[in-house]
């Protein structure tokens, strides 16, 4: 199998502009830190309503877009904001997770999409970046069957929730348990649902263990024609609101690993919230990418 390549990032400058969420850890900072890291990237097109409606309720899409334009500042959930530019912004990210499987790159975006459910705004997502690019992927490049790997601290419940009776989607999960959002035990499994609970403290290793006896086992027997990664790195180990202890080089060895399980790939940022070694991060993702390519 060639082997694919990621060499492009996709993002926008509004995302270190809009949908100001003030003190809140899913802030404009984040993004502002990787675009000073990644100057020149590819500009993100918006997401349209339709693509939304892949994976979203047409009532919930229009609530998002009332509580932006009534020009107050909305708590959707306990800890999702809602702004003015918020809307748009949230069109912006699925739009770059679009281009990031169009164009087998990274959309490093905000706000993140992995909590967002068909009909409801959760955990500081809006809408299912990634789910939508999946759907793109299946409907309009004819990449039938799409794996989803998703390495955030938390459960991708929106994503498991909106392919949960699709076989044609795998989603595979390592997370920290017990955790927000509570989902994802081990008996939250299905034929194309891999759920991987891990206690907290759990470091580089363990990681590359699940990895190597659970989830690429599953992958490859899935055989995807392209694989979507959640790419969160709050599971790091300075990450404010994760237990993990990931470090740059984990998350290098997670995307060599990754790289070597579909002839296509894209990453979609989900969370991450130390905005001093988010950077690092990423940048330790693209060079494993690169490493795996050439093993
Ligand atoms: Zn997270």
């Amino acid at each position: 199998m060639r082997l694919p390549t990621v060499t492009v990032v996709i993002s926008h400058p509004s995302f270190a502009t809009a949908h100001p969420t003030g003190s809140h850890p899913e802030r404009q900072e984040r993004l502002q830190v990787l675009l000073d890291a990644f100057p020149d990237p590819k500009i993100a097109p918006s997401a349209s309503t339709d693509q939304l409606e892949s994976c979203h309720d047409g009532t919930y899409i229009e609530q998002v877009r009332a509580a932006s334009d009534s020009g107050a500042v909305q708590h959707l959930d306990a800890d999702t904001i809602c702004t003015p530019s918020s809307f748009e912004l949230a069109l912006l990210a699925a739009g770059a997770a679009i281009a990031a499987v169009e164009q087998s790159g990274f959309a490093l975006v905000r706000p993140p999409g992995h909590h967002a459910l068909p009909g409801r705004a959760m955990g500081f997502c809006l809408f299912n970046n990634i789910s939508v690019a999946a759907r793109f992927a299946q409907r309009e490049l004819g990449l039938a069957r799409v794996a989803l790997l998703d390495w955030d601290v938390h459960h991708g419940n929106g994503t498991q929730d909106i392919f949960w009776d699709d076989d044609s989607v795998l989603y595979a999960s390592i997370h920290q348990s017990p955790f927000y959002p509570g989902t994802g035990g081990p008996d939250d499994s299905n034929a194309t649902t891999v759920n991987v609970p891990l206690p907290a403290g759990c470091g580089d290793e363990d990681y590359a263990e699940v990895m190597e006896r659970i989830i690429e086992p599953r992958i490859e027997a899935f055989a995807p024609d392209v694989l979507l990664i959640s790419a969160g790195y709050d599971a790091a180990a300075a990450d404010p609101l994760g237990g993990m202890r990931v470090s740059a080089d984990g998350f290098h060895e997670l995307a060599a690993r990754a790289v070597r399980l579909a002839p296509r790939i894209a990453l979609v940022l989900e969370g991450g919230y130390n905005v001093e070694t988010l950077p690092d991060l990423v940048r330790a993702t693209l060079g494993g990418l690169e490493s795996g390519r050439e093993a």
